[in-house]
């Protein structure tokens, strides 16, 4: 996937608060949601070393940064140690942070070649390829069936945001205003 990482995450990241994921513990909405979406582009972080050390030797699919079992541990290791140390917020963060990076990685599974079997196997496993019939890569991706799923993805999250500013901002409006105006137009009359 190209561009429907942080549109997904965010997606995903709004459902899981509307659940009451992170609810009682002392984190606002605005934090979780910073925490997923980031979390959601975590991974092609590597596209840094991709191109500027590795020189485009490697699939990054193929870098830790995309390796399942990776996160796995990972993640593993900061439960263990946020269970331990009775950190209250951790487990909300972790949460947040696993459904995103999971995320991430079953939509790089539509089209990409995500390594779900490492460290037993290093078969890269994709639903669609995508084939080279234009001069970069890039250009392949976005001529592809699959961009229209990206292109839903964005459209469903703006949709999404546009839905919770408009409620925002009518939540900003002092309650009884409206009565209060009424009420002040029928004294004048
Ligand atoms: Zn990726």
């Amino acid at each position: 996937m190209l561009i429907a990482h942080p549109a997904a995450g965010y997606l995903a990241t709004k459902g899981a608060l509307a659940l009451g994921l992170g609810r009682g513990r002392g984190l606002s909405d605005r934090t979780l949601l910073a925490v997923g979406v980031a979390a959601s582009v975590l991974p092609d972080a590597d596209l840094l070393y991709f191109y500027t050390i590795d020189r485009q030797q490697h699939l990054h699919y193929g870098y830790w940064t995309h390796i399942p079992a990776f996160w796995a541990v990972v993640l593993g290791l900061a439960a263990g140690v946020c269970w331990v140390r009775h950190i209250r917020n951790g487990a909300p963060v972790i949460a947040l942070v696993a459904l995103n990076l999971f995320l991430h990685f079953v939509l790089d599974t539509v089209a990409g070649g995500m390594r779900w079997l490492y460290p037993f196997s290093s078969r890269g496993f994709a639903l669609v390829r995508v084939p080279a019939e234009h001069g970069h890569w890039f250009l392949n991706f976005i001529w592809h069936w699959t961009f229209i799923l990206e292109l839903l993805l964005w459209a469903a999250a703006l949709y999404v945001l546009a839905r919770s500013w408009r409620r925002r901002k009518r939540a900003a409006v002092p309650l009884g205003s409206s009565e209060a105006a009424t009420q002040e137009r029928g004294t004048a009359e």
